[in-house]
């Protein structure tokens, strides 16, 4: 449990140090490009030797489910059109409330994949967090920059920016967790459909890296 604390605190370091640099550096962006196919490679070795390995031997009904993840992750990608990682440049405040909104809820649902995966055991826990505290970082720069479109006060900017990319994990993986007894029955299910999930996660971050303008939801 101590290691997970510590993902979930460097986690969150993470996407704070995202928001700093989003805010103070000008190169973020082709910094932030080249940080996400990083966390894209991660996660798909992390899919292929260790989350498929272990959902084909928890065999069962875990390789459909893994399957099922993987599809909604897809499908709530596609409804949403918009990737919460994507450039935001010259966005208008209403595209870019609504990219934040969807940022925040995507920065908690990586809370509960944290919790689901150190849930199942600890080498799942420390396989996802290699490639999700990566991607922290990008996310924290691109809820900076949506917060710098609405003309807020520094301070401002500042405190949404963090609250949407930093402090929502630790508040997904808190809620993941306490939740845990009452879904004790299907833990293994959703174990399957986080491996489904966090390999797509993976396969778009870095098709979205080698193909900026064609990712899969456009
Ligand atoms: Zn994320």
């Amino acid at each position: 449990m101590t290691d997970e604390i510590t993902i979930i605190l460097m986690s969150t370091a993470a996407a704070t140090l995202g928001v700093i640099a989003g805010r103070l550096w000008a190169g973020a962006s082709r910094w932030s490009a080249g940080a996400e196919m990083l966390a894209g490679v991660v996660l798909i070795a992390a899919a292929l030797f260790h989350f498929a390995p272990e959902v084909l031997h928890m065999g069962g009904a875990a390789p459909y489910m893994a399957l099922v993840g993987a599809s909604v992750a897809l499908i709530v990608d596609a409804v949403l059109a918009r990737d919460p990682h994507d450039d935001h440049a010259g966005l208008d405040r209403g595209r870019a409330g609504a990219a934040l909104g969807v940022l925040a809820v995507h920065s908690t649902l990586d809370g509960a994949l944290y919790a689901l995966s150190f849930g199942h055991d600890h080498s799942s826990g420390l396989f996802a967090a290699a490639g999700l505290l990566l991607h922290e970082l990008p996310e924290g720069a691109a809820a900076a920059f949506l917060a710098a479109q609405f003309g807020w006060r520094p301070a401002r900017v500042w405190s949404v920016a963090i609250l949407a990319s930093a402090l929502t994990t630790p508040a997904g993986w808190y809620a993941a967790r306490a939740m845990e007894p009452s879904v004790a029955s299907i833990a293994e299910g959703l174990f399957a459909m986080t491996a489904g999930i966090l390999s797509y996660i993976g396969l778009r971050l870095v098709v979205r890296a080698l193909w900026p303008k064609r990712g899969l939801a456009k």
